[in-house]
């Protein structure tokens, strides 16, 4: 039996979307739910006690950069990475496979490795690209962003890496490939996905029953979903996963709100139904958590909203703002004043933009409570609508006021 038991509560009719529960062994994730970005295990500038206070209901730490620091082992002796990071409830790693992919593509294509890095990875796009992935069928050998020591991932390093972190779900070692990749090269790389696949479920099977000799929590394992824009790829990969024993699925390599509507749909029309589904490094803008429920997705993660707060970009109900701007110098309202958080409920706008001009940490803290609560608390929203019925209309409104009625459009077809 699997470690996590997904139990669908709410559809709604005639779509894919659904609200439910992901039981876990460190509790239960009311779904759809924001998982929070830990992905060095830490909630950048906010301590676990704030992450749950701000509705937080689990978070998603990085194989990649915790292999690299303070290592696997290093967590695994600290008790895993719940009992680590001091964060009692459920936990989340991705497989390491974008990190390792994403530098070595920006490298051979000559693209900026920051819109790769924006979708999750980290801190990579501080680093140079002198780095370079080299992909082969048993595995990606690539360059630590760190010291540049050559390092390789397998299917299996990555299980027993993220066995060793320790977190209540996982994620099956992947391609990722890039948004410029043809239909020849995603082609082979599918195959490849696939082949990692079978190897990922083999090693985490085997790492399980010593988990179960031993008297361990076991670990739940997600399968990738990959494919690129490609439908009959999509569909034949979801097909193909879906009939392997995960006990649940992530969708890879989405990088637009725009491509939910079909690519996740084609996924979320494959898959099998009664189990849970993660959108890997998407919900930092409220479109995707609209657009990802709508069409099946049960959980999200992204790092942006607090990588957006350290940069001053801030949501509100009515669009972003940057609290840096001097407009900002004289205005004594909250962020948001429909925002219940710990920020809106005790300071201003002129202090938030005070403290990011004298450059003082409080500002990053402060703007971090904010963002996270802000998209916490609209996919609380989107699961409360989900349960009355609500969904299209809250959709329409929230839409149209947070991007305007001509940009909202796009979205609300
Ligand atoms: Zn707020």
């Amino acid at each position: 039996m699997s470690s996590v038991q997904f139990t669908i509560t709410h559809k709604l009719d005639g779509t894919l979307a659904r609200a439910g529960k992901i039981a876990t062994p460190h509790g239960s994730i009311q779904t759809p739910a924001f998982i929070v970005g830990g992905t060095k295990a830490t909630v950048k500038a906010l301590t676990p006690q704030q992450v749950d206070e701000l509705g937080g209901q689990a978070v998603l730490a990085n194989t990649y950069h915790l292999m690299l620091q303070p290592g696997a082992a290093v967590v695994h002796e600290g008790g895993g990475l719940g009992a680590y990071m001091h964060w009692s409830k459920p936990t989340f790693t991705d497989s390491g496979g974008f990190q390792v992919f994403s530098l070595g593509m920006a490298y051979k294509k000559g693209i900026d490795a920051t819109s790769h890095s924006e979708k999750g990875s980290g801190d990579l796009a501080t680093h140079s690209t002198h780095q370079l992935a080299k992909v082969t069928d048993d595995g990606v050998t690539f360059r630590s962003h760190l010291d540049g020591t050559k390092l390789t991932m397998t299917p299996e390093s990555s299980m027993e890496l993220q066995h060793a972190i320790g977190a209540d779900i996982h994620m099956a070692f992947d391609e990722a490939t890039s948004p410029l990749a043809g239909r020849q090269y995603l082609r082979q790389s599918l195959d490849r996905t696939h082949l990692w696949a079978e190897r990922s479920l083999k090693q985490h099977n085997k790492l399980n029953e010593q988990h179960r000799e031993h008297d361990e929590p076991e670990q739940a394992l997600f399968g990738i979903v990959q494919g690129g824009r490609e439908e009959d790829y999509r569909r034949e990969s979801a097909q193909l996963l879906g009939h392997m024993d995960f006990d649940g699925y992530g969708v890879g390599g989405v990088y637009e709100p725009g491509e939910i509507s079909h690519v996740v749909r084609w996924v979320n029309e494959t898959l099998p139904e009664h189990k849970p589904r993660h959108l890997l490094g998407m919900g930092a803008q409220p479109a995707d958590l609209f657009l990802g429920v709508e069409f099946g997705i049960d959980t999200f993660d992204c790092v942006a909203p607090t990588r957006q707060a350290r940069n001053g970009a801030l949501y509100t109900y009515s669009g972003r703002i940057n609290i840096k701007n001097a407009r900002f110098v004289h205005d004594f309202t909250p962020i948001d004043t429909n925002c219940d958080c710990y920020t809106c409920q005790h300071f201003t706008r002129s202090y938030v933009h005070h403290l990011f001009k004298a450059d003082e940490i409080l500002g990053a803290v402060l703007a971090s409570i904010h963002n996270e609560r802000f998209i916490v608390s609209t996919i609380d929203h989107i699961r409360e609508s989900l349960m009355d019925g609500s969904f299209y209309a809250y959709k329409q409104t929230f839409l149209n006021q947070y991007y305007g009625a001509a940009h909202a459009k796009t979205y609300l077809s």
